[in-house]
């Protein structure tokens, strides 16, 4: 299968999927996150990177546009591109070097650069549903297909 979906009760909840996916990870993977400002997409990234043995502050990227976390294992990408105003953004910011084999990259706001991003390994939708959220975790490659099924089991 290629889907995993659920809900998420409260804020724990968000933190406990992203370190779940953090074991899954995998070298070289794009990780685009969809979902409404507020949905928990900066929430999920740093149960992420908890899940990774990170144990600093995780800033949101907002004005920074990236935060990086070079950890052991690989170095964590953090993107939030909300404040950019035109997709070419990615290029003259040159971000496309920050896609790597040890790299594992995480982006917020991934329509502010359509049709500029590479094809994305593995989309988590995110949305508010009652007090809490609902998600949709989705692969959309081999690479993604292999992260959700180690997710999985
Ligand atoms: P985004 O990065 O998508 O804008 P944030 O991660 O900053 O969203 O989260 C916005 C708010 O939602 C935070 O106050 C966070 O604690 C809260 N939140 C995250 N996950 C949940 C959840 N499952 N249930 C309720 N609140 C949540
Ligand atoms: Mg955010």
């Amino acid at each position: 299968t290629s889907v995993s979906a659920g809900y998420l009760a409260d804020e724990a909840a968000t933190l406990q999927l992203g370190s779940q996916l953090a074991s899954a990870l995998l070298g070289g993977l794009q990780l685009q996150l969809d979902g409404d400002l507020g949905a928990g997409k900066t929430t999920f990234t740093r149960g992420l990177l908890q899940g990774l043995g990170y144990s600093g502050r995780v800033k949101s990227p907002t004005y920074t546009l990236v935060e990086s976390y070079p950890l052991p294992a690989l170095t964590l990408h953090h993107f939030d591109l909300y404040r950019f105003n035109d997709p070419e953004e990615w290029y003259d910011a040159g971000f496309a070097d920050y896609f790597a084999d040890d790299t594992v990259c995480v982006i917020e706001w991934p329509d502010k650069a359509a049709g500029v991003l590479p094809a994305p390994d593995l989309v988590l939708k995110l949305s508010v549903d009652g007090d809490g959220r609902s998600y949709r975790l989705h692969a959309h490659s081999e690479t993604g297909h292999l992260c959700l099924k180690h997710f999985m089991t």
